[in-house]
């Protein structure tokens, strides 16, 4: 199911995810659930202390120890993914701590359960039998991490199964800094992409990028607007497309407004999401942080070429832009802490 967007009243919702049908199988998300948008869900929490009037400060993580995750690790999962798994959960926490102003996204609670398995298996979670996939999901009452690990990504190793442990980590620390607010979709899952391939290009040393995000369906072109919602999974496969958006981006911040690479990548990752919490309506938020109105940006995208797939598995026109691709050295600890340096 895709998001509907804005804030669904009373509704018990759960968001399930969809599935990529990428050149590895990899299974990707889909972002939070439900809020209750009149009835105010009192979370509770021994923080309470944060400040949570309408300008909560996103350079303040949530005090320490304060938002935290109880895993939940079936016994379906091989030893090796739960130890990586728990380095992936340390080194984030420690790198984007989750903002403080989650506090104030209705549903959200410390602690977050994480729920994990090996799609081998059936989910073993009986408590939440409609869990499939990876997502953040909620119910208006509390939300959670769903991460359902294909078996193929262990019989193959695909670093997807490390991947998407960042994908929805990110996801969360997006929560946290908008107090969610997930517009446009294409910066919101094009930045969870960026953070988990700049995450593998940090630890492992290859990434999709190495593959310059294959498949890039040109189709998107036509219509950038479109991918302001959930498209048509064919159309985004991945999240590629949305992807190639937020890089062509990046690209034009480095040229036009002579911004280093790991800082352009950190205004796109960070900067503009913060920027709604002051400014909700996002295309002004956007002109205000990059200058240019989404429409000019989209203009801009006309340059980049198109060309038949090459792949026998993928067959249609796809973008060719290897230029776009982040520097090979850049790191995911660089951007993230590239206004600071
Ligand atoms: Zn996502």
């Amino acid at each position: 199911m895709r998001r509907a967007g804005g804030l669904l009243g009373g509704v018990l919702i759960v968001m399930v995810s969809a599935c990529g049908t990428g050149s590895n199988g990899a299974i990707d998300d889909q972002n939070v659930g439900s809020s209750s948008g009149s009835d105010e869900q009192d979370i509770g929490s021994d923080q309470q202390d944060v400040d949570s009037d309408d300008q909560c400060d996103t350079s303040t993580p949530y005090a320490e120890g304060g938002f935290s995750f109880t895993y939940n690790l079936d016994g379906s999962l091989p030893d090796e993914w739960v130890d990586e798994f728990t380095t992936i959960m340390g080194n984030l926490s420690e790198w984007a701590p989750i903002p403080a102003c989650v506090h104030d996204v209705p549903g959200m609670s410390s602690p977050m359960n994480i729920y994990a398995w090996n799609g081998a298996v059936e989910n073993p979670f009986p408590e939440r039998p409609d869990m499939r996939g990876a997502s953040i999901s909620g119910d208006g009452s509390e939300t959670w991490m769903v991460l359902e690990i294909p078996e193929d990504e262990f019989t193959y190793d695909y670093l997807h199964r490390y991947s998407v442990i960042v994908h929805e980590y990110w996801h969360v620390f997006q929560l946290g800094l908008t107090r969610d607010n997930a517009k446009p979709v294409w910066l919101w899952e094009g930045g969870a992409k960026i953070a988990e391939e700049l995450y593998l290009q940090q630890e492992y040393g290859q990434s999709e990028f190495d593959n310059d995000l294959f498949p890039l369906v040109a189709t998107g072109l036509s219509q950038p607007a479109d991918f302001e919602d959930y498209v048509d999974a064919d159309w985004d496969i991945n999240y590629n497309f949305s992807t190639f958006m937020a890089l062509a981006l990046a690209r034009e911040l480095q040229e036009e407004q002579g911004l280093s690479e790991a800082r352009a990548f950190e205004v796109i990752l960070k900067d503009f999401q913060a920027a709604k919490l002051t400014e909700p309506d996002w295309k002004i938020a956007f002109a205000e942080t990059f200058s240019m109105s989404p429409e000019e940006f989209y203009a801009t995208l006309d340059q980049y070429p198109t060309v038949a797939s090459d792949q026998d598995w993928f067959e249609g026109d796809v973008l060719d832009v290897p230029s776009l691709m982040p520097s090979k050295d850049l790191t995911f600890t660089d951007v993230l802490s590239a206004s600071a340096s």
